[in-house]
């Protein structure tokens, strides 16, 4: 009876209540409950050490001290019956609280997750207020292979609780919500999944930035304004790159995928959602996962754009020019050092970019607009103006006089692959 033997040694130095005993061999005989096989074991030793007074083995006194050791209720009766002395102890691991506070956690676990829509949850214990390091110590001691963590145990049986106070599953592999439980602080932390929505934007006049910087207003905090009804505590803009301030996003605007951050709820309805505060717009198409952060984000290459550039050429235009101009870039490889503007926050190197055409028509004797369609990571500005030779060619060097872009949209961006 190795099992019972090592309870016995346990009992008699450290007080333990049915689910601290239990636990210390809760690998043995799986599916009984820590609970129950505490019990077992107390049982067994009440006999146990009753044959050995009865055959002289051990004295009343000695009985009574380790019979002490066990934190039940149960006890209070079986001292009357037997006619034993009992000074009950309290557990050494949980303080005889145990019921108490696996109730008092849910409780507090429940609390805190009623404010959010969620459907897997987890319940975690960064601090088990020293249960565990008092039942380590037990577990050294006497070298129980079979033991579970006291704060496995914790987890497990708030976890359960809490799963009949909400009527909500939890989920081990993917939860949406983890209640990280601080006994030490008396506090439930949530780590809550957030939320991705793919949509595109407009921006619909200039000087609005993207994202919150020193510009009077961004896109994402018309994002935020969009997307309030989550209930989040941040909203991030991931954009499919980004267009200067100066630069309007139109046609059908720019894919971006909207991180939610600690939302209340999840499950609004998106698809086809609209919304437009005079100066941006968004359209909201459906849920994404997080991989599409990344690949929204995906090398710039590998895009398509189409752009609406109005040029102004100070020393005049003439129709003519304008056709050799669509001729000459219809699948024109460009190349592009840097552009002196953004130099400051850019490497300086050669890149080579695709213009697949051009579209331009004259709007008075000093300018023109052009519809651009470009590879991805093309400066448009520059592929107008030149650069000073630093992009060539450039509409500039190809008409052989200045060249400027007085505005600029995007108009369209190509979806994410
Ligand atoms: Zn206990």
């Amino acid at each position: 009876m190795r099992v019972v033997g090592d309870a016995l040694e346990v009992i008699k130095r450290y007080p333990l209540c049915d689910h601290c005993l239990g636990s210390l061999f809760a690998r043995l005989g799986r599916g009984l409950g820590n609970e129950a096989r505490g019990a077992a074991l107390r049982r067994s030793i009440i006999m146990e050490l009753d044959r050995m007074f009865k055959e002289g083995e051990i004295s009343k006194e000695e009985m009574e001290k380790i019979l002490s050791n066990f934190d039940s209720d149960e006890m209070d009766e079986l001292a009357e019956k037997m006619n034993l002395k009992l000074e009950r102890r309290r557990c050494y691991v949980c303080g005889g609280r145990w019921e108490e506070l696996v109730e008092e956690w849910a409780r507090k676990v429940a609390e805190k997750l009623k404010e959010y829509e969620f459907d897997g949850f987890l319940v975690g214990c960064s601090d088990c207020g020293g249960m565990v390091e008092r039942q380590r110590e037990i577990i050294s001691a006497f070298r129980l292979p079979y033991a579970e963590t006291v704060k496995n145990s914790f987890k497990r049986e708030v976890g359960k609780r809490v799963k009949e106070i909400l009527g909500k599953e939890p989920d081990f592999e993917d939860p949406e919500i983890v209640a990280i439980m601080d006994l030490r602080e008396g506090k439930v932390e949530l780590q809550i999944k957030p939320v991705f929505v793919y949509g595109r934007y407009k921006k619909v006049v200039r000087n609005v930035s993207q994202s919150k910087w020193k510009y009077p207003y961004s896109v994402e905090e018309a994002l935020e304004r969009a997307l309030k009804d989550f209930g989040g505590e941040e909203v991030i803009l991931h954009g499919s790159g980004r267009e200067d301030v100066d630069v309007r996003a139109l046609g059908t605007g720019r894919p971006f995928v909207a991180e939610i951050r600690r939302p209340k709820r999840r499950r609004l309805p998106i698809e086809g959602r609209e919304y437009f505060d005079g100066k941006v717009y968004f359209k909201f198409e459906r849920y994404v996962s997080r991989d599409w952060v990344e690949r929204i984000k995906t090398d710039e290459a590998k895009k398509e754009k189409v752009y609406l550039a109005i040029v102004y050429v100070p020393e005049g235009i003439e129709d003519e020019e304008l056709k050799g101009l669509e001729e000459f870039f219809k699948d024109a490889v460009v190349s592009q050092r840097t552009p002196r503007r953004v130099l400051h926050r850019r490497a300086d190197l050669v890149r080579e970019r695709k213009v697949f055409w051009v579209k331009a028509r004259r709007l008075n004797s000093k300018s023109f607009e052009a519809l651009i369609k470009a590879q991805g990571g093309l400066y448009i500005k520059e592929l107008v103006s030149g650069d000073g030779g630093r992009t060539e060619p450039s509409f500039s060097s190809f008409l052989g006089k200045e060249a400027r872009c007085a505005s600029l949209d995007v108009v369209w961006i190509s979806e994410p692959s």
